[in-house]
C-alpha cells in the first residue's frame, strides 16, 4: 500500500524548486505549517494515481481540521473514508532528544538515529559522536543526512502546531482514533501499529 507523505512531497518539490516549493519553503524551515491549499491540492493530485485506488497510508496528513474536512470530503466522491487513524503518542520532553538526534536517507526514507539506532558505519567507530563522515546508509552506503527543522529551535514551533491545530483532529475522527504508546522501544510500537491497521482481503 503507498504510503503517502506530505513532507517528503514538499521537500521534493523544495529540492526541485517548484512553485510549490518556492511557496512551501519558509513555513517548512520555521517549523510551521504549509497552507491547507497547497497540501490538499497535493493530496488531491496524488491520491488519484492508479496505485492508490486499493488504498493508501497518509503519514503527515491531515495537520488541520480544514484538510481533515477536505480530505473526508475526497474520499466520500470516492465511495470511501478514514478506516484508523494512527496516533503515535510521545511527550514533548522525549521528541527533542529523538529529532535532534535523527539522520534519514533521503532516497530511500530510512531513517537512523545518533544512539538509539546507528547505522553501522557509526557502530564501527564506538564512542565516536555522529558526523556526516561517519554516517552512511547501512545498504547503499550513500550519505545520511540531518532535515534542516530537525531543531530545537524549529521543534518549538512545530510542537505549537502540533497542539494547537493538528492535535483536534483526533476528536474529529475519534470513533476510528488507535492511540499508541510511541514512547517504548521501536519493536513494540512497531507490534502495536500492526496490531491496529485494518486487514483487506483479496
Ligand atoms: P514532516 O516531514 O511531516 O514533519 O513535515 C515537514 C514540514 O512540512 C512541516 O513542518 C510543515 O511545514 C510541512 N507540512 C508537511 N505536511 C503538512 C501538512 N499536512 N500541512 C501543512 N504543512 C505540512
Amino acid at each position: 500500500m503507498p504510503q503517502l507523505a506530505t513532507g517528503d512531497m514538499l521537500r521534493a518539490a523544495v529540492a526541485a524548486g517548484t512553485d510549490v516549493g518556492r511557496r512551501a519553503k519558509a513555513a517548512m524551515d520555521s517549523g510551521g505549517l504549509v497552507t491547507d491549499d497547497i497540501v490538499v491540492a497535493i493530496i488531491r493530485d496524488r491520491i488519484a494515481a492508479k496505485d492508490c485506488a486499493r488504498g493508501f497510508i497518509l503519514d503527515g496528513f491531515p495537520r488541520t481540521i480544514e484538510q481533515a474536512k477536505k480530505l473526508d470530503e475526497m474520499l466520500a466522491k470516492r465511495g470511501e473514508k478514514v478506516d484508523v487513524v494512527v496516533s503515535l503518542e510521545v511527550p514533548d520532553s522525549l521528541l527533542e532528544k529523538r529529532i535532534c538526534g535523527r539522520w534519514v536517507h533521503k532516497a530511500s526514507g530510512r531513517s537512523y538515529h545518533a544512539t538509539l539506532n546507528p547505522p553501522k558505519s557509526l557502530k564501527a567507530c564506538p564512542g565516536k559522536q555522529a558526523k556526516p563522515k561517519r554516517m552512511f546508509d547501512d545498504e547503499t552506503g550513500e550519505q545520511l543526512e540531518q532535515r534542516s527543522d530537525d531543531t530545537k529551535e524549529a521543534l518549538v514551533t512545530r510542537l505549537e502546531a502540533y497542539h494547537s491545530q493538528t492535535k483536534p483532529i483526533l476528536e474529529h475522527y475519534s470513533p476510528v482514533v488507535a492511540k499508541i504508546d510511541a514512547a517504548k522501544d521501536m519493536s513494540e510500537v512497531w507490534t502495536a501499529i500492526e496490531a491496529v491497521l485494518p486487514t483487506r482481503e483479496n
